[in-house]
């Protein structure tokens, strides 16, 4: 069993506080990624978790045990790092056996473990070669190889893929995520890529500075963010914001434009409100349409899947994105109306999220 329990967690390095007090609760086989901003503690909590740094106050679980003072090689984990850390003068055979043989494993049986995982792996071919004989995701697979024969409770994976072009990373991802669901070993994975976190994840937890932001599945961090920071690091393009106040009513920017969306319950006049709108969540409609905010189309951009427009509205730039491709040019003006249910509004001083009428 490979659950994590993390409790009052606390991390000093001497004046600065990494971690102030982090509570976190890692069910077995579960697939959890930290994600959050470069910075924010993620890489101090895995490096606590697998006993590479110490803690200054609180008490790390793993399987049930208290870890604070077990050594990492004690600790039934195993850790996959981005700079893959292979012995370069052994073979791929010889750096995935490694640390069995470290712990006595007989010849026979560190070979059949490494065999199977490099089945699993698709490495049987390469167990003769060198690290640099390999390519860069050859070298990432032998690096979780080599954390696979160890069949641990927990793996620990350190931004593994950072150092991959875009097409791999891809490729990479789902064979992590592969594996996860043939193995169904407890996992933790710290990114900064919040794609990766969406597609990889059971649970995400998203990081600021040193504290937990929010907790949940990707869809429910998507759907239902808890504030502005997390609504923001969530989602690719990112959501558009629009500030504007309560005022006889209404929902007004600075510029003023009335929005025409819902005010949040209980919230006085006067209020300043932080309107967040994903960029796939507006109906494009005429410029004079009530129900819309008239909005100037700045420049088209045709991915190819989707048509992106980046547009000035209310004084905001904003930035819609959809399905068709549009028959729209920059310089025109047009109308987008807000997916009413689809809308978020934030407190503009604590960034909290309001809910909406
Ligand atoms: P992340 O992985 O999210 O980028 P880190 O966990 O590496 O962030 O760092 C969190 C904070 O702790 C940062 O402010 C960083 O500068 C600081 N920090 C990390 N390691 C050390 C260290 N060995 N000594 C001093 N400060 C450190």
């Amino acid at each position: 069993m490979g659950a994590v329990s993390i409790r009052s967690v606390r991390k000093s390095y001497g004046a600065l506080t990494a971690i102030e007090n982090l509570s976190l609760e890692i069910e077995d086989g579960e697939f959890l990624v930290l994600v959050g901003p470069s910075g924010c503690g993620k890489s101090t909590l895995l490096r606590m978790i697998a006993g590479l740094e110490d803690i200054s106050d609180g008490e790390i679980r793993i399987a049930d045990r208290v870890v604070n003072e077990v050594a990492p090689k004690e600790r039934d984990i195993a850790m996959v790092f981005q700079s893959y850390a292979l012995y370069p003068h052994m073979s791929v055979e010889e750096n995935m056996g490694f640390s069995l043989r470290l712990k006595g494993v007989d010849k026979q049986e560190r070979a059949r473990r490494v065999r199977a995982a490099a089945e699993i792996l698709g490495l049987e071919p390469l167990l003769e070669r060198l690290p640099r004989q390999l390519s860069g995701g050859q070298r990432q697979r032998v690096a979780m190889g080599r954390a696979i024969v160890r069949n641990p409770a927990v793996y620990l994976f350190d931004e593994p893929l950072s150092n991959l072009d875009a097409k791999l990373r891809v490729q990479m991802r789902s064979e992590i995520k592969l594996n996860h669901a043939r193995l169904g070993t407890t996992t933790v994975y710290v990114t900064h890529d919040q794609i990766e976190a969406m597609t990889m994840a059971d649970r995400i937890v998203v990081m600021s500075a040193g504290d937990i932001e929010q907790i949940g599945t990707p869809l429910q961090l998507y759907d239902s963010p808890a504030n502005r920071f997390v609504a923001g690091f969530i989602g690719s393009p990112a959501m558009n914001f629009l500030p504007c106040r309560v005022q006889n009513g209404k929902l007004r920017t600075a510029e003023g434009t009335v929005l025409p969306v819902d005010i949040p319950a209980n919230t006085d006049e006067g209020r300043a409100i932080v309107i967040g709108i994903r960029p796939e969540h507006f109906v494009i409609t005429d410029a004079d349409d009530p129900s819309a905010i008239p909005t100037d189309v700045l420049t088209v951009e045709p991915t190819g899947v989707e048509t992106h427009l980046v547009t000035r509205m209310a004084g905001e730039e904003v930035l819609a994105s959809f399905r068709d491709r549009l028959d729209v040019a920059a310089g025109t003006r047009i109308g987008l109306r807000p997916i009413l249910d689809r809308v978020h509004a934030f407190d503009e001083t604590t960034g909290a999220r309001l809910g909406l009428d």
